[in-house]
């Protein structure tokens, strides 16, 4: 296969989708903004079915949420992310008929997104009402080198005319939502308000702006030096318009450049309007299409060098796999105030919110190979403490932080708290995260001015929530009521298994930080309050954490109840009546023993030593069987412990629906934008489970094992500010160390030494 090949999504090869996927699969984005690939002539007109936007990552409005019986404490806004004026958005005038007015027919050839690049090319044959035809491509993207920018270069020539044909970029409204209809709350549409002035200036610069959450934008736009063009007013509005002659078979080319700032409060809008336009003037003079082009591949290069995930036996499979870390790391936030939706930024789905997705799915990820990034994501959740601090006082939560279930701001966006607020696991989430990242980068420092203050908050939130058990039922354990494991078809459950034991984690690493810091950094914890006497507290809930178990059936217990309510007929249930959410009242959902995703085996997949593989095998073959995988952050998990298990089939077939949900629109929703968590999980099942790579001691283990259909799987990971290369045949592994200090790190949990210049490598059979 042509080596190049590998990194081109090509329209010809996916299997045909409506308009919407298609938009969600080519977005661009870089962390900071996402495009969607519609039809640039659409706009905001409902005339063709596209669902065309930018996101930008943290720009929100508030939208009032409205309850028949209004409660203390519940949510009173969502947080909607915004579907700003697509840049793409053109208009063509020709016999004196402006395509916005009258809508000209667009067919769409032709699509590549070459991820070597990250430069999207589309090709689209336009007819204007009076039948001249012309051919319209697209060549765009988003800077990876200036985060602030996207750059899209035009391309008209005329397929059956010689004559005049006059191109007006302007974006005459900002409201780009158009109204579909849909039943799936996940696609939920509420509206944001926008509002928008012109600045002056010598280019186009507009700021928008939301009215509820008071957050504003600025956008300038510039004309790039390959086929100037001026600016004129035409219908009141800064435009850019110029009119060719077009000659039957040439070609005309112009491109433009956005420069999209930070979200930032409308109040201090005066001075960053100033020194933005002042800044995207002097950084878009005389800049060429190829400049960017050439500044922004050359990180993406950097980002391949580290994160590039070579498999070589399947080619699909292996462009699969390129898609979803490419797409992962168009999405994640890097400024420390924003975070991954679970959407990514393609698409409109769950309004844009950050869930637990970011920290358990997808982090991982990032921790290995691109650690700055997921120092900033961790960054984005301590910039939220204070808000999550507040959020427990309102729960009357005497001690500690309560994180959001779902968030923009830092606030709870949740309307549905059986299936929201509930999932109190995310704050332990989000401390096993923070646990991660410190041993596998070994960043002492985040950990000492970051890290261990959420480690600390989150533990102490358990202690207040959780409480020594009276009863006989508990033995005098430590329990925790009232809460919702990941699995959102039970709810308000005692002792769900998942929380507990991610609750004894995080309990158990305040211990082994405080300890730690006790020494090194005392001042840290006489600034956080943290005593001896907390400490302990801390032990002994994490030693007497109840964990529920089943006798007689052997299994974890997914909560005190769950294993003697009926299981729901699954087989019975007609295929249409799936996802159960959007048939079934939740309370009937409840009533019965079916999982919507992994939750007690989530636990087997994160603390691997917790059982033997005979344990293993019994909740395995266990909560497999109730669970219908209605959500995406599934089949990942059930893949990765059919491996361990060693029921190589069952581990290939999950993992072949991770890798090609998006691309093959599995889930059907993919339209709203892409699924981000199980994006991450792409990772997760390649590395922890057919690498078998894990923490151990100070150091990291791995246990690979092919399956039999890959000829190899090669990856690099950073591991203490050391590169380190992992290359696995069917028969051997290779470790090679590219960069930093010699380290010892285990191989099927045997000891070895790694230096520079001097390879692993052992035979696997
Ligand atoms: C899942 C949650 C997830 C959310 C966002 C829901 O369907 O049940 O676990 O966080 O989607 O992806």
């Amino acid at each position: 296969m042509d080596a190049n090949d590998a990194f081109q999504i090509h329209l010809q090869k996916l299997p045909p989708q409506d308009e919407k996927t298609f938009e969600t699969i080519y977005t661009l984005g870089n962390g900071h903004f996402g495009i969607r690939a519609s039809n640039p002539l659409q706009g905001n007109s409902s005339h063709f079915n596209g669902q065309p936007g930018m996101f930008v990552n943290g720009f929100y409005d508030l939208t009032e949420l409205s309850y028949g019986e209004n409660y203390s404490g519940y949510a009173q806004n969502s947080q909607t992310i915004c579907q700003l004026p697509d840049p793409r958005f053109i208009i063509f005038e020709v016999d004196g008929i402006r395509s916005d007015e009258t809508p000209y027919d667009v067919k769409l050839v032709d699509k590549n997104l070459d991820m070597r690049t990250g430069v999207l090319m589309e090709i689209f044959d336009v007819k204007s009402p009076t039948n001249k035809q012309f051919r319209l491509t697209l060549q765009s993207f988003a800077s990876h080198a200036d985060k602030h920018l996207f750059v899209i270069k035009y391309s008209v020539s005329a397929l059956n005319f010689t004559g005049a044909l006059t191109v007006i970029k302007q974006h005459p409204y900002i409201d780009q939502q158009i109204k579909f209809h849909t039943d799936d709350m996940r696609a939920s549409q509420p509206e944001t308000m926008l509002d928008r002035t012109f600045i002056r200036s010598k280019l186009p610069i507009m700021l928008i702006s939301t009215r509820k959450s008071q957050l504003a934008l600025i956008i300038a736009q510039q004309a790039l030096n390959d086929n100037p063009m001026q600016v004129n007013i035409i219908d009141d509005l800064p435009s850019f318009s110029k009119t060719f002659d077009l000659t039957q078979g040439m070609s005309q080319s112009f491109s433009f450049v956005y420069a999209i700032s930070f979200p930032h409060p409308l109040l201090k809008t005066t001075l960053t309007q100033s020194s933005f336009a002042a800044a995207s003037e002097k950084r878009l003079a005389d800049k060429s299409f190829k400049q960017l082009l050439d500044e922004s591949a050359a990180k993406i290069d950097q980002f391949w060098e580290n994160s590039d995930v070579e498999l070589s036996g399947d080619a699909t499979l292996a462009k699969g796999i390129r898609f979803n870390l490419f797409h992962l790391y168009q999405a994640a936030g890097s400024d420390g105030l924003t975070s991954i939706p679970a959407k990514g930024l393609t698409g409109p789905g769950y309004e844009g919110h950050y869930f637990w997705d970011a920290e358990m799915f997808m982090l991982p990820y990032f921790i290995y190979t691109e650690p700055a990034i997921a120092r900033q994501l961790l960054l984005y959740r301590y910039h939220t403490l204070p808000q999550a601090q507040h959020r427990a006082r309102e729960m009357a939560v005497d001690n500690g932080v309560m994180f959001p279930w779902r968030t923009i701001n830092g606030e709870e966006a949740s309307s549905y708290y059986p299936a929201g607020t509930a999932q109190v696991h995310i704050n332990a989430d989000i401390a096993y995260a923070v646990d991660t990242y410190v041993r596998v980068t070994g960043d002492d420092d985040f950990l000492t001015d970051y890290g261990y203050e959420i480690i600390v908050k989150t533990a102490r939130f358990w202690l207040a929530y959780g409480h020594w058990a009276t009863d006989d039922a508990h033995q005098g354990k430590f329990v925790i009521d009232d809460v919702t494991g990941p699995d959102e078809y039970t709810a308000m459950v005692s002792n769900n298994y998942f929380t507990n034991r991610m609750a004894q984690n995080n309990l158990s690493i305040a211990v082994k930080y405080s300890n730690q810091l006790k020494h090194s950094h005392p001042e840290k914890l006489v600034t956080l309050n943290v005593t001896d006497k907390e400490i302990d507290q801390f032990n002994r809930a994490a030693d007497g954490m109840y964990l529920p178990y089943d006798h007689e059936l052997k299994i974890k217990k997914q909560d005190d109840l769950s294993t003697s309510k009926p299981v729901w007929p699954i087989k019975e249930t007609p295929r249409d009546q799936f996802p159960l959410l959007l048939h079934y009242h939740p309370m009937t959902i409840y009533h019965y023993q079916v999982n919507k995703q992994a939750d007690t085996v989530m636990t087997d997949f994160l603390f691997p030593k917790d059982q033997d593989a005979a344990q293993l095998k019994r909740d395995f073959d266990y909560y497999e069987t109730i669970t219908v995988h209605d959500s995406s952050l599934s089949r990942a998990i059930f893949g990765i412990l059919a491996h361990r298990l060693h029921h190589a089939d069952d581990a290939y077939h999950y993992f072949m629906q991770t890798v090609m949900m998006d691309l093959t629109n599995s889930q059907g929703n993919t339209g709203d934008g892409i699924h981000a968590a199980n994006m991450g999980s792409t990772w997760l099942s390649l590395i922890y489970g057919f690498a078998g790579l894990g923490l151990e001691k100070e150091s990291f283990n791995l246990s690979p094992e092919l399956p039999e259909a890959w000829d190899s799987l090669r990856f690099r990971i950073w591991f203490h500010g050391r590169q380190i290369e992992i290359t696995i045949t069917q028969s051997a592994v290779t470790v090679k160390l590219l960069s930093g200090e010699p380290l010892q790190f285990y191989l099927k949990h045997k000891t070895f030494q790694l230096t520079k210049g001097r390879l692993v490598n052992q035979f696997l059979k």
